[in-house]
């Protein structure tokens, strides 16, 4: 829920702008303005990164937490377009999260997951 304490601000990352909101959750991408499909964004920005682990999910949105590793630094600054340790609502079945080194993807549908696991 947008408050008036949010901040929605467009940070430019890797040819896109971010909005993300570490007080409502709130995140969507844009390119030259025009609002991008999250999928899409999602796919720009940690597209290479690779799978490490699961994480059993203690306080997040859904029963379990994909760990995704970036394969180069330049990769990895993509994260700091997001707010740290704050699980954003990509969609109504995928939240993010990060903490500075890893992408923690918190998908809510067990298909959405497996069209995420698929080929890891
Ligand atoms: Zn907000």
């Amino acid at each position: 829920m947008i408050t008036t304490a949010c901040r929605h601000v467009p940070v430019a990352v890797a040819g896109l702008e971010v909005v993300s909101c570490e007080t409502c959750g709130e995140v969507s991408w844009y390119r030259k303005g025009q609002w991008l499909d999250p999928a899409e964004g999602m796919a720009e920005l940690f597209g290479q990164y690779d799978l490490v682990g699961r994480l059993e999910a203690l306080s997040a949105p859904a029963p379990e937490v994909l760990l995704y590793r970036p394969p180069s630094g330049r990769w990895r600054s993509h994260l700091d377009a997001f707010p740290k340790r704050i699980w954003l609502e990509v969609s109504p079945e995928l939240w993010l999260s990060h903490d500075d080194e890893h992408l923690l993807l918190a998908p809510a549908n067990p298909l959405h997951m497996e069209n995420l696991t698929r080929g890891a």
